[in-house]
């Protein structure tokens, strides 16, 4: 049975996972970032036609990366699920993030597309079609059958 069983808490829980390795300091200048939001708004792409953002999801569990120019010209990683991360906090965010991944698939998502989806919020991204499933889901009453 999933324990996110409404829409509300799975778009609670759809925010709650975007918060690893926050705040962030350059180490080249001193800068903070406080939060996602702040890292994708304050830092440069790599090169233009690169998001730098590598997301993986296999056996061993979602791992994200982002890299980042901050102004000072220095490149910045952030780990966000780091597989390293053997805390109740990381083991919580995994445990998140499968959660939500099954309560998508439950509702008809694809299942390697709500992946791809779930990753970019997790970095920090807005992802526009999590946000149409969101709306339609929470449309149809998001009615949980278990
Ligand atoms: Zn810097």
């Amino acid at each position: 049975m999933p324990s996110i069983t409404n829409h509300d808490a799975w778009f609670a829980g759809l925010k709650a996972l975007g918060h690893d390795d926050f705040p962030k300091r350059c180490r080249n200048c001193g800068r903070v970032f406080a939060n996602e939001v702040d890292y994708f708004q304050q830092t440069q792409a790599i090169r233009p036609e690169i998001t730098g953002l590598k997301a993986v999801v296999d056996d061993a569990g979602p791992l994200v990366e982002v890299f980042r120019n901050c102004v000072c010209g220095s490149t910045l990683l952030v780990n966000c699920m780091s597989r390293r991360d053997d805390s109740a906090a990381g083991n919580s965010r995994r445990r998140l993030f499968n959660e939500l991944l099954g309560y998508l698939v439950h509702h008809g998502v694809d299942r390697a597309q709500a992946r791809i989806e779930l990753l970019r919020v997790v970095a920090g991204e807005r992802s526009a079609v999590l946000e149409t499933w969101y709306g339609q889901i929470a449309a149809r009453g998001a009615k949980v059958e278990d």
